[in-house]
């Protein structure tokens, strides 16, 4: 019988993310839609960038060595017009930024040029071998790898897939997230004629936002109430790679989601883990083999859980690197001794004027205050067993993605 109960925060990852892998990669337009997704080939330079050697200014391209001052203009270099002879001595050629220099020849910017007619000389020293000239090549070589396999695509790289001829390309595909909110009490925002006793769910919006912006496809369903048969019923037909479950998590009367669940032939990989908030965090795999993350309700649990383990599965799954992106910050409060679960407090982040993160941990850490998380800047971890920690002292952040 495997442990499953009380799992460190490492391995219960490491647990979820054995489950999973990327699905067939789909071949995408390399456009706005890509955006977020993740490359499942490497993009290759089929040509060298520039192709040519290219002036970088608006001047004159001469050849140098022969000790000429006045220049016989014989032609003209413009972007996408390229001069077609040589350039001899004693002679120029008329140039534009981005034409292609013709071989051998430095350009003299036209602010120092003197022109009477044919003729043409410089003011000042003449400069340099190939000066303002973009040699071929000088950005990428044709078969260079500009883009490795499971990189994430932005603006700034698809501009590189696209200098190098790239209009699609195959990605990995973005896995579909169901999101359910679990309890009696939980009505979505927006309910005009909510009892006193009700909650709004406030999970479940927050999370498929999660899900979206860390590149799946999120499915709300509606809440379900404390009800095995409705829980069940409710998930049974979803299609999705996951399923996100919100509430009920824990050992209490109404904790029915996984009770729920085995009727859908739930093998549990994770029971509880050692983290606070969050313990209660839970997943396993249906007989179909869709998987379910069960999150606690608590608001602050729930997301610090989606942090420490929706966002790593979801990279998993489109093929990216699911390591957390841990920083350094020196501690600004001072903070006693952790207990014997990994603690993962609110934090705000501030820099100081030599450029150093500073993190202040919320002083009121209670699961419960959404308040509290969407005024915090990061996560602030305090490794199991820790002991105190004074101010200055370093500490590891994850920083939220606010934007
Ligand atoms: P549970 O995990 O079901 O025991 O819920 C723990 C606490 O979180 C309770 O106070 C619930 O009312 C609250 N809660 C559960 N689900 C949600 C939700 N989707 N949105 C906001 N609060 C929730
Ligand atoms: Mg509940």
């Amino acid at each position: 019988m495997k442990a499953l109960k009380d799992l460190p925060v490492e391995e219960a990852r490491a647990r979820m993310l054995a489950a999973v892998s990327p699905g067939m990669a789909e071949t995408v337009a390399l456009d706005r839609h890509a955006l977020g997704r993740v490359l499942a080939e490497p993009i290759r330079a089929v040509r060298d960038q520039p192709p040519f050697d290219a002036s970088a200014m608006d001047g004159y391209a001469i050849r140098l060595g022969d000790g000429a001052a006045r220049f016989r203009v014989i032609g003209e270099s413009a972007a996408g017009h390229p001069f077609a002879g040589e350039v001899g001595a004693g002679e120029a050629v008329r140039i534009f930024t981005g034409a292609e220099a013709p071989s051998g020849c430095t350009v003299v910017v036209q602010e120092r040029a003197r022109r009477e007619g044919d003729q043409v000389s410089f003011e000042g020293v003449l400069p340099g071998e190939r000066t303002n000239v973009r040699l071929r090549a000088g950005d990428f070589a044709a078969g260079d790898v500009l883009l490795p396999a499971g990189v994430r695509l932005d603006a700034w790289r698809l501009a590189l897939a696209a200098a190098a001829g790239r209009a699609e390309a195959k990605l990995h595909p973005q896995p579909r997230v169901a999101v359910i909110s679990t309890g009696e009490e939980i009505v979505p925002a927006g309910t005009a004629d909510i009892r006193p006793a009700q909650i709004f769910d406030s999970n479940g919006p927050s999370l498929a936002t999660l899900v979206g912006q860390w590149g799946g496809r999120p499915i709300r369903l509606p809440p379900a109430r404390d009800d095995e048969e409705a829980i069940a019923g409710a998930i049974a037909a979803v299609e999705a790679e996951l399923i996100v479950t919100v509430g009920g998590a824990s050992v209490g009367d109404y904790d029915l989601v996984k009770p729920a669940l085995k009727r859908l032939g739930l093998e549990l990989e994770v029971e509880t883990i050692r983290l606070r908030p969050g313990k209660p965090t839970w997943f396993g795999r249906l007989a179909d083999g869709r998987c379910v993350l069960g999150l606690p309700g608590n608001p602050a649990s729930g997301l610090v859980a989606a942090e420490l383990f929706l966002r790593p599965l979801l990279a998993a799954w489109q093929g990216a690197d699911p390591a957390l992106r841990l920083e350094h910050a020196r501690l600004a409060e001072p903070l006693r001794e952790t207990g014997p679960r990994e603690h993962w407090m609110r934090a705000k982040l501030t820099r100081d004027g030599e450029g150093v993160l500073h993190a202040t941990p919320f002083s009121d850490q209670d699961s419960s205050l959404v308040s509290v998380f969407a005024a915090a800047d990061a996560l602030l971890r305090r490794p199991a067993g820790a002991g105190s920690t004074g101010v200055g002292d370093v500490v590891e952040v994850l920083r939220l993605d606010r934007l």
